[in-house]
This record gives C-alpha cells, structure tokens and sequence, in this order.
C-alpha cells in the first residue's frame, strides 16, 4: 500500500518549523516496510528555541494561560471535541506509525485520549488550596500554583494516548510543555500540538521536539528552565533520565517496564480467564507495558486453561494493521521484532514448551513487515529469561502454582511492579492476593481496563508517581504558604527573640 510521505518537524511557538539541523529521519510502514511514510526532522539543535517558547510562555504570561484557568478548561475540552471529531484520521496515523492494528486504535487509544482531555478540563478549575486562621488570628493561606515548564518524553507504543496522559494535567495545572515523542511516532504528537492549538490554547503553551532521545532528551534534562520531567519508557533510559534531572533537581515522573502477572486460581471462571488473558497479553500486539505476560495458574487447571487460551491464540487474525480483520498486527520495528524473536528462540534452547506461535510469519503481506506469530509457552520456570524479563511482544508465558502463597511468591519475583490480574470466585482472597502483590495496578476478575479515573505507575522498577486521576496534579503544582499578620502594632512576641524585651 503506498502512502504520500509526511513530514514532521519541531513545533515551537505554534509554527511547523525546518529542523535547524537540516537533517531528517526516513520512517518506514512497520506492516510494509518499502513504504516510506514520513520524514522526520532532526531537532537535536531546535531543543533551547522550545524551551524558551514555553518558558516564555510560562514566565511572561501574556497570553493569560497561566492565570485563567477558565481557558485552560475550555482549550482542553474543546481539544477533546477535535480529537473526537477527527477520531478515524488519528486512529490511522497512529496505526500506520506503529503497527497497532486499526480497531486498537480507533477503540482504544483515540478516545481514551480524549477521556483523558475531557477529565482534566474538569480539574482546571478545581485545584483548591486552603486556609487556616490560626490562634493568634493570623491567617496562612495555601496557594496552588503550577510549577512551570514539564518535559514530557514519550515511547512509540501508545504515542498520542501516553502524551496526553502525561501532558493533559500539567496543561490543567497552568504549565507549559516541551514533548519529545519517540523517534519513530511523532506523527500525533504534532497533530496533539495542533489540536490544542485550534481549540485556542495560544503559542508557546505545547512545543513538540522530534528526533533523537539521545541528544533532545538530555539537552531536556540539562536545561535549567525545565521544572518536571515526565517519562514513559524502559527502565534502563528511565534510571538515567532520574540520574541526569538531579543536576537541576527537577521533578521526575517514571512509567517505565513491566513483568505482569495474571494469577487464577482453580475457582476462577474459565471461560471468562481465557478471554482476558489472551486480550490482556496480545492487545497493542503485546508491545505494551501493561501487557500480561505471565500467566500464572493453579496447578489443577492449568492444563484446561493452557488448552482453552492456545485454542483463542490460533483463532487470532495477524495481518496489516489497517485491516479491519486484523487482530494482531506487525511489530513497529524491526529492532523490536529482532528482539522478540530473540525471546522466543531462547524459549526452543532452554527447552520450553512452545504449544502455540513461535515464528516469525511469512509468505504474501507476511513479507512485508515485521510480523510475528501469537506465542504461547507452557511450564516456564521462574528462572527463565521469557518469566524474568520484559519481552513487549505477542509471547505469553504460563508457570504453574500450588497454593496462595506460591502464587503470590511467584507474582513478585521480578523487578518490575507495574500491574497484575487476580482472578477468583472467592472474593476474601482474591482481595488477600491484590493486597499481597506488589503493583501499582491489580485487576480483580478482569484485566488491562485502564479509564483515567484509575492510577497508573508503577511499583519497584516499573516507575516512580502516577499518572491518570485527580493525583497526576499534583506533579505540577507547587503549594505557596502566605502568612498574612492581622494584628495591630509594631511588635510581635516572637520578634522579642532577637529585639529584646526592652523595646516592646
Ligand atoms: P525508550 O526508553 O527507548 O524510549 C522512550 C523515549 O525516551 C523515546 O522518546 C526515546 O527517544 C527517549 N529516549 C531514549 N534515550 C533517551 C535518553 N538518553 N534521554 C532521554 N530520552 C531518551 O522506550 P521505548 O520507546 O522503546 O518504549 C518501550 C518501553 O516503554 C518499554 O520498556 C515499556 O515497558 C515502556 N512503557 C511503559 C509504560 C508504562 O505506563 N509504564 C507505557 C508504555 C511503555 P527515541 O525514540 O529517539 O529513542
């Protein structure tokens, strides 16, 4: 299928600007890879131009976004209004980008972003501070103003959903923001820049920087006009991106891997199991974080639970990501598929039980792309690579448990701590095994339903803060005390510490 090419440059100040660099990226469909569908400009030396834009914006506000939290609500929800109205263009971008196949999008990913902007054109006018008179008849008053500038670096996965997660509160709260989106999909973070635009959030208020993490993310972080630091990504960029905001002490918020577990027990109805796990495991082609990628199940089912999720497996459509019959589509790059198919072979030489998938798909649009088979392996051992690491792939592990306490033991031997699904019929202990876990998320008898009400981080090394709800204010407001002095006369009884009684 042949695409016209698009470009996608730095946005700063309300304008689509040639990269400084003159350099561009080429970017390739993941489901057809000589394809060409965009050129992306390298704004490694555009980085300073986008953060005095929104500093700028931020510290002059001329233009009354930081004081009038009126028009930030407005410009959000009419923002929400765009993104709805051009719901079937954004969803096509966004799959042709990464690979997610046309009804992830147009289901998923579309208009939780616009839940998201809708949410927190709700907050805007919200964020109360307090007062107290205190006994002396003085009054402290606690004001809430935003913190300034916020960075938001964001992963190629979910790139229009995740920036609104991370962006859409911090608009909210009276900031400004620079986005970097991932190299490979920065198509609906410039067209997020130009939605907000249109719904009337003036110049300056929401700068894009395409190009390179290496070079844009650390001159970010070096920046002294950055205030927050919110990041979406692997751990390992995560650990240096919170090493590199020290020097300047920004804030820094961290969605980073995950290793989730989805625990049955042998109570747990089936039929409903092996529908969510095999949604919660192949959804967005299993390149999520969220993604449940290990199934952990109580020994006296799991072979009729293995035998019910491998039969959905086979019954799951790959194909091109913009067919509407496409369950699973190409992975988004051929890194990523590299990757993948690494796990997978580790799987066949430590001799694991592959029931379902394993290979790379080929022959007719196969050929094409990045394109991998849904992946099934039985019986994996903790001490497996597959069980340990984060694969973001179509690969679904399943390790068997005896009782409550293996399970829970088995759920938290890894690093990571970002979500996990319990599922039984016996709801004292499926609530002892959510309290047990070690997540930041766990789903009761279902899985991977994320509506922004619902927190979302991580614990351990899946991230640090949360991002979604009323609690992602607070990453980008700062609390001002002002005490106000009510009282008559020159004297005070506590400047008697130093003036003295004598002149009181
Ligand atoms: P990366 O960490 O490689 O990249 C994320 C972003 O960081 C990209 O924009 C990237 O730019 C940028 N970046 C890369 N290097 C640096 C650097 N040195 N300094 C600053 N920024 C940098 O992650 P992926 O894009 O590969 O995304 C996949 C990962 O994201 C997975 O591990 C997944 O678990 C995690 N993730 C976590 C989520 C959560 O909610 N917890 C949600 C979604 C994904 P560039 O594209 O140029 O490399």
């Amino acid at each position: 299928m042949s695409t016209s090419v698009q470009r996608f440059s730095p946005y700063i100040n309300g304008v689509m600007m040639e990269p400084s660099s003159g350099k561009f990226f080429q970017r390739f469909d993941p489901g057809d890879k000589g394809n060409m569908i965009a050129l992306v400009g390298d704004g490694s030396r555009d980085v300073g131009a986008a953060v005095d834009a929104a500093r700028e914006a931020f510290d002059g506000d001329r233009s009354g976004w930081v004081s009038d939290y009126r028009l930030r609500a407005r410009v959000l929800l009419r923002a929400a209004d765009i993104v709805r109205e051009r719901a079937s263009e954004l969803a096509r971008l966004e799959s042709l980008f990464t690979g997610k196949t046309i009804r992830t999008s147009r289901l998923g990913d579309i208009p939780r972003t616009a839940e998201i902007l809708e949410f927190y054109a709700g907050a805007a006018d919200k964020l109360l501070g307090y007062s107290q008179q205190l006994r002396n008849g003085d009054v402290t008053v606690l004001l809430r103003q935003p913190v300034g500038v916020v960075a938001a670096i964001t992963p190629w996965n979910f790139p229009l959903l995740i920036l609104a997660r991370q962006t859409a509160p911090a608009l909210a709260a009276g900031c400004t923001v620079v986005a970097k989106p991932a190299t490979i999909t920065p198509a609906t973070a410039i067209e997020l820049a130009k939605i907000l635009e249109k719904a009337g959030a003036p110049p300056g208020i929401f700068n894009v920087v395409t190009g390179p993490g290496e070079t844009i993310g650390a001159e970010l972080l070096k920046s002294p006009k950055i205030d927050v630091v919110n990041f979406t990504g692997e751990t390992t960029t995560g650990k240096m991106i919170m090493q590199n905001a020290a020097s300047s002490l920004k804030r820094v918020v961290l969605e980073l891997g995950g290793k989730n577990p989805n625990i049955v027990f042998e109570d747990a109805d089936l039929e409903q199991v092996a529908n969510a796990v095999t949604y919660g495991a192949f959804a967005n082609n299993g390149e999520s974080c969220a993604a449940g990628s290990r199934l952990l199940v109580q020994r006296n089912v799991r072979k009729k639970l293995v035998e019910m999720v491998s039969n959905k497996i086979r019954g799951l459509r790959v194909g091109y990501q913009l067919d509407e019959t496409s369950d699973l589509g190409p992975l988004v790059s051929q890194q990523q598929m590299e990757k993948v198919l690494e796990y997978v072979a580790a799987a066949f030489s430590e001799g694991l039980d592959v029931v379902v998938g394993g290979r790379r798909l080929s022959g007719g649009v196969f050929d094409k792309g990045f394109y991998v088979e849904p992946t099934l392996v039985d019986q994996t051992p903790p001490t497996s690579k597959l069980f340990r690491e984060e694969i973001f792939g179509p690969v679904l592990t399943v390790t068997e448990f005896e009782n409550e306490e293996e399970a829970v033991a088995l759920a938290n031997a890894t690093v990571y701590g970002l979500a996990a699904g319990v599922w039984s019929n016996d709801s004292r202990k499926a609530m002892r095994v959510a309290e047990k876990v070690k997540a930041g998320t766990v789903w009761v008898n279902t899985y991977y339903t994320l509506p922004v009400e619902q927190p979302w981080g991580g614990f351990k090394e899946s991230g640090i803060g949360r991002n979604n709800t009323i609690l992602a204010l607070e990453h980008y407001l700062e609390w001002k005390g002002v005490y106000i002095d009510t009282q008559k006369g020159p004297m005070r009884p506590y400047y008697g510490i130093v003036l003295g009684q004598k002149q009181s």
